[in-house]
């Protein structure tokens, strides 16, 4: 291929691979497989010394999840990238490869339900104290961090309030500090850049729309290479001291030789190496799959939801309609900001009759599916009070946003008109 830039469409389709160089295979092949045979003592000496990178044991790497991971580096714009078994995998790996016991970071209040509950009670039991603070005034992250902060973390387009994160705001923040901001951006893929807005780290779970058919659990973390771990020395310590775990090796002088990736390499030599959340070769091949078509389907998802947000917004019985397309003041200035070529497709909206119009609005419906995902191809509905958010108290589910009337769409590519009519007929059950 040429070095001119390639878009999106075209290295959803070709970054990180051309054919199988013994079989000529256009597609890639699954790896199934748990180990490599190695060249020579000396070559498996140096894979392990990491003078040569290379396969040993797929739960440190696999050939077709490095395609993957190639791929959506390519996409994001990144160094390098480490591809888990799950997106929650993703978000604790992305923290625990900086913070560890005694440390703290700062979190937006805006967050995945599962994602909360990791970082107030399962990080905590951890040591690791999780600050949340209110995104809408991104000079909260400055006034939450001491020296023992060492992350800012935020989801892009964070559902159920889909207000869009101040990501530049807070990362030049973090910048001056010496604090690197991690940002999952699982549903905005390729709508934001998070790393073009200064975030060091992206994380997403690929279960969502990156793999795009509710078949395959993934996640994945990418190093910007953006961050100079040296700068502030103090600030990162599993990054600028020995570690003790691999012959002492003080991982950003030992990255040097192999490019801005100290981060990510640490993130699979210690993190994937102990804890073991490795993607497995079949996942990968499935959410390669789903990652061609991203580009076609993301624009998709986001006409049909801003048809839907629409529509909802001049529905009686719906006393508020959640879209970056119906947003005003702030929240539409971020959104138009960070996002370009779609709003994405999730919709939230609110029923007037409450709890119980959000049970009966999800017991009507034919088409959508009632499942705790998003981002499959199929429209799928949920009521988060009483599912994804039911583990939180009535003070967090407040925080995050969730009342006892909201109900969240993730908005799919059936034709937009069956899509209407189903939510139609649903909220005439419901009133
Ligand atoms: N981040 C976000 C924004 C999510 O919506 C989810 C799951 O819903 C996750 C992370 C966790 O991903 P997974 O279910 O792949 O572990």
């Amino acid at each position: 291929m040429s070095d001119r830039k390639l878009h999106p469409e075209t290295l959803a389709l070709h970054a990180g691979w051309r054919a199988d160089p013994t079989t000529g295979a256009v597609a890639p092949p699954i790896y199934q497989t748990t180990s490599y045979q190695f060249e020579s003592a000396e070559h498996a000496a140096d894979l392990f010394a990491l003078r040569k990178l290379g396969n040993i044991y797929t739960r440190l790497g696999n050939p077709t999840t490095d395609i993957l991971e190639q791929r959506l580096t390519a996409l994001e714009g990144g160094a390098a990238a480490l591809a888990v078994a799950s997106g929650q995998a993703a978000s604790a790996f992305a923290i625990q490869n900086l913070a560890r016991a005694g440390d703290n970071i700062v979190s937006s209040t805006d967050l995945y339900g599962g994602t909360w509950n990791l970082f107030a009670n399962t990080l905590r039991d951890q040591g690791i104290e999780v600050r949340f603070v209110d995104p809408e005034d991104p000079q909260a992250f400055a006034r939450a961090t001491d020296e023992r902060t060492r992350a800012y973390y935020a989801e892009t387009l964070p559902n159920p309030k889909l207000s869009v994160f101040p990501i530049a705001e807070v990362a030049e923040i973090g910048r001056k500090l010496g604090v690197p901001l991690i940002v999952d951006n699982t549903a905005a893929p390729l709508l934001a850049r998070p790393l073009e807005h200064g975030a060091a780290i992206v994380v997403y779970s690929t279960t969502k729309y990156i793999g795009g058919h509710g078949t395959s659990i993934g996640g994945v973390i990418i190093d910007g290479g953006n961050f100079d771990w040296t700068a502030h020395p103090e600030r990162s310590p599993t990054l600028n001291t020995p570690d003790p775990s691999y012959h002492g090796a003080v991982w950003a002088e030992a990255a040097k030789p192999l490019g801005p990736i100290a981060y990510i390499l640490r993130a699979r030599t210690v993190l994937l190496r102990d804890l073991g959340a490795a993607l497995s070769p079949f996942n990968a091949f499935q959410i390669l799959q789903g990652l061609e078509t991203l580009p076609l389907r993301i624009t998709r998802h986001s006409e049909n939801a801003a048809a839907v947000a629409k529509a909802l917004s001049a529905s009686p019985g719906v006393t508020r309609v959640i879209h970056p397309s119906v947003q005003t003041g702030l929240q539409r200035e971020r959104a138009d900001r960070y996002l370009s070529g779609g709003y994405g497709g999730l919709v939230g909206f609110e029923l007037a009759g409450g709890r119980e119009a959000g049970r009966k609005f999800i017991g009507a419906l034919k088409l959508f599916y009632h499942v705790a995902n998003i981002g499959d191809a199929r429209s799928l509905a949920i009521h988060p009070a009483s599912t994804t958010h039911s583990q939180l108290s009535a003070e967090e589910q407040a925080a995050t946003g969730v009342s006892d009337g909201y109900v969240r769409l993730s908005i799919g590519l059936e034709h937009i008109d069956d899509i209407l009519a189903d939510l139609t007929q649903a909220l005439a059950a419901a009133k």
